[in-house]
């Protein structure tokens, strides 16, 4: 195997184009992308360039109309045969830049160096209506020097589940990476078993992650690393750009984005699952929902993914575990903060060690925001409330969703929806309720009750569901109950009879026995 990237000479020769797959330019039909390719352009060395895999029988599966949209795409010209054979990498439209990512990662823990795009291509990048440059990139477009022993391929089933997952999240206003196109490739893939394959086309703020850092650190190619700086300085900090101590600020920055999303994740009850400094954007996105579930029964130590063993990503531990990946990235910037390895050291060390306080603010707004309290009480009692509640969910195994969402309805005088989910003891949650009124000292209850509604969803993307909606679409080829559940996803904080069934936890047995898996 072409072992990419060996050294900066090496590399520049790796990084022209030498696909060992040739894929025919795209029809005259094709889809107009206007791609506009900054990483291909000025980030030589730090990819290579290489095609996606051309595929047997591409059928177009999902397209996100709404986000082709937002991009700007004629998502009638993605549908058509010409738009499909993009989406499935059998053509490559004009101006894109097709290329695999180098980066490197912590894998539970671990060092892996060389890591990089294994199955993945970013096609190019194009400005969205907004004014967003937006990354559009395949995943499981085949093999490419980065593979190692993979086979470069995703199956149908997760690609459908980045879809849901990724759709329920933005719905929820968390940031994420989204997917535009889903296409069967017609093609089997050996996992466990065989699987129908599946290539998903993935729309990204930008794909530089902490890993991408650590590569060049690892390497220590510490021009080509300033470069990757400065880009995602000018992508996602523009107002640093060229400033001195800009790395610094950077890592600052990232940290202020990370401790958002977490925030966020923790609110919503989602589980990660695999919390790689891979996975770990810089743009603040969540990406690769691989493993990845919600919380039913609040608890802190929720583990759902059948590789993580020892729980490392159990959902109560996805703060510290963002701040030991942020750490990484750090450490991959000590060279750019200060040519002193010490004063390095000591600043890298300050922006750490202010993640637990920066994380803790932001944890705070989230919970104020789902209690519908304002900032007029301290930070400790406040905190103090929550905790104590959090604790009721915990002790009395309510189901996470539920509980914050059933807060609404208490907060508009009925006290039976919330009572009946603490079981045997509904008077469990008498005492707290008291303080929590004292508290907020609502003036006007609907009112309070609608900003409560508006912070709790009550349709999220419930395991049990996205098995169903995954089992229907790749075992008996029924697009219906993804469809639904994704409709239903689109609107999470409204109640509505006709959802009432998507909103119910699954059994206790259920997500007793529920595991995910890597393998997209
Ligand atoms: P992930 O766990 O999905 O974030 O992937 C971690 C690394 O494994 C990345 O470098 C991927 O490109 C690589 N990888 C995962 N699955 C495959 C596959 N089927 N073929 C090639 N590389 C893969
Ligand atoms: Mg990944």
């Amino acid at each position: 195997m072409l072992r990419p990237l060996a050294d900066d000479r090496a590399t520049r020769t790796a990084a022209t184009p030498v696909p060992t797959t040739t894929a025919p330019a795209a029809p005259a039909a094709a889809p107009h992308f206007g791609f506009d390719n900054s990483y291909a352009r000025e980030l030589e060395g730090a990819y290579i360039a290489w095609q996606p895999s051309p595929v047997p029988a591409p059928k177009l599966v999902w397209l996100n109309r709404a986000l082709a949209g937002e991009l700007g795409l004629d998502a009638a010209a993605l549908a058509s045969p010409a738009g499909v054979a993009v989406l499935a990498g059998n053509a490559v439209p004009e101006g894109a830049a097709p290329i695999a990512q180098a980066y490197a990662g912590h894998q539970f823990g671990g060092f892996s160096p060389q890591l990089g795009d294994g199955r993945a291509i970013l096609l190019g990048e194009v400005v969205d209506r907004l004014g967003r440059r937006r990354d559009i990139a395949f995943k499981g477009s085949g093999r490419t020097p980065f593979s190692r022993g993979g086979d470069g391929k995703a199956a149908l089933g997760p690609v459908l589940r980045e879809v849901i997952v990724g759709e329920a999240m933005h719905a929820l206003g968390i940031p994420t990476t989204r997917a535009l196109a889903a296409v069967a490739t017609g093609e089997p893939v050996f996992r466990d078993s065989v699987l129908p394959g599946a290539v998903l086309t993935r729309v990204a703020a930008s794909h530089l992650r902490v890993g991408t850092f650590e590569f060049f650190a690892a390497r220590g190619q510490t021009e080509l690393l300033r470069r990757v700086a400065d880009y995602a300085i000018a992508r996602h900090d523009p107002d640093l750009a060229g400033r001195d101590g800009r790395h610094l600020a950077l890592l600052r920055a990232v940290c202020a984005r990370q401790a958002a999303l977490v925030a966020r994740w923790m609110g919503v009850g989602f589980i990660h699952g695999v919390m790689n400094t891979d996975n770990t954007t810089i743009s603040g996105e969540t990406i690769d929902y691989g493993p990845c579930a919600f919380l039913e029964a609040h608890d802190p130590a929720t583990v759902f993914s059948s590789i993580d063993q020892l729980g490392r990503y159990a959902y109560g531990n996805q703060p510290r575990i963002v701040q030991w990946n942020l750490a990484r990235l750090a450490e991959a910037l000590l060279p750019l903060i200060d040519a002193d390895p010490a004063r390095a050291a000591q600043q890298a060390n300050e922006a750490i060690d202010a993640f637990p306080a920066q994380y803790r603010a932001q944890w705070l707004a989230v919970l104020r925001a789902k209690l519908g309290l304002d900032d007029a009480a301290t930070d400790d009692a406040d905190q103090a409330l929550a905790d104590d509640w959090l604790q009721l969910l915990r002790t009395h195994r309510v189901d996470h969703t539920l509980g914050w969402r059933r807060l609404a309805d208490a907060a508009a005088g009925r006290e039976a929806p919330l009572r009946a989910l603490f079981g045997a003891e509904p008077a469990a949650v008498d005492p707290w309720l008291v303080r929590w009124r004292a508290r907020a000292a609502a003036a006007d209850p609907a009112a309070w009750a609608g900003r409560i509604a508006a912070a709790n969803p009550i349709v999220i993307a419930r395991n049990h569901r996205v098995e169903e909606a995954l089992a229907a679409a790749v075992e008996h080829d029924d697009l219906g109950p993804m469809l639904r559940l994704l409709a239903a996803l689109e609107r999470p904080f409204d109640e509505r009879a006709e959802d009432a069934e998507l909103a119910q936890p699954a059994s206790a047995d259920f997500s007793a026995g529920y595991r995910t898996f890597c393998g997209t």
